[in-house]
C-alpha cells in the first residue's frame, strides 16, 4: 500500500488545515464533514495510516470503532435522532475521493440523504453542530 501523506485528512490530522474537530484522542479523530449530506453528518478517522478498511491491523481498527460508537452516542442525544446511517467507501472504484480510511455517520434516514460530497454546507450551522456535539463527548 503507498499511503499518500498530503491527503486532505492527513494534512487534518497534522493540523496543517483546519476542522470543525467533535473528538480526539491517542487513535482517532472526528470532525465535521463540510459537504453535508445531512445536519451532523461527522467523519471519524484512524490517526493509523491507511486508506481503506483492508489496510488497518484489527487492534488499531478496535480504537475507531469505538470512537464510531461513542460519536454516533453522541448524535443520537444531542440531535434528538433515531437513526445514524454509517457508511464508509473503500476505493475510488466505490466512490471514495479521500485517500484516508474514514467513517461517515449522518444522522438520517438513507433516503432523504443528499449527494454524497456534493456542496458545501452553511460552515456557521456546521460550527454550531460541532459544539453541540462535542459538548456530549
Ligand atoms: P469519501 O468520498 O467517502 O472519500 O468521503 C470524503 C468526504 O470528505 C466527503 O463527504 C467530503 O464532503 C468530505 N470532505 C472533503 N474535504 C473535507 C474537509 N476539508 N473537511 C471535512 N470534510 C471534508
Amino acid at each position: 500500500m503507498s499511503y499518500d501523506e498530503n491527503n486532505i485528512f492527513a494534512k487534518i490530522l497534522r493540523g496543517d488545515i483546519p476542522s470543525f474537530k467533535v473528538y480526539e484522542d491517542d487513535y482517532t479523530l472526528a470532525f465535521m464533514d463540510i459537504m453535508p449530506q445531512a445536519d451532523g453528518h461527522t467523519l471519524v478517522i484512524p490517526k493509523f495510516k491507511a486508506e481503506t478498511l483492508l489496510d488497518i491491523p484489527a487492534d488499531e481498527l478496535i480504537h475507531t470503532m469505538t470512537t464510531v460508537q461513542k460519536v454516533m452516542s453522541a448524535l443520537k442525544s444531542t440531535l434528538g435522532v433515531e437513526g445514524v446511517v454509517l457508511m464508509q467507501l473503500n476505493g475510488e472504484a466505490a466512490g471514495q475521493t479521500v485517500p484516508h480510511l474514514h467513517f461517515h455517520l449522518i444522522p438520517e434516514h438513507l433516503r432523504k440523504l443528499k449527494g454524497h460530497g456534493a456542496e458545501q454546507g452553511d460552515m456557521e450551522k456546521i460550527k454550531a453542530l460541532a459544539q453541540k456535539i462535542s459538548a456530549a463527548l
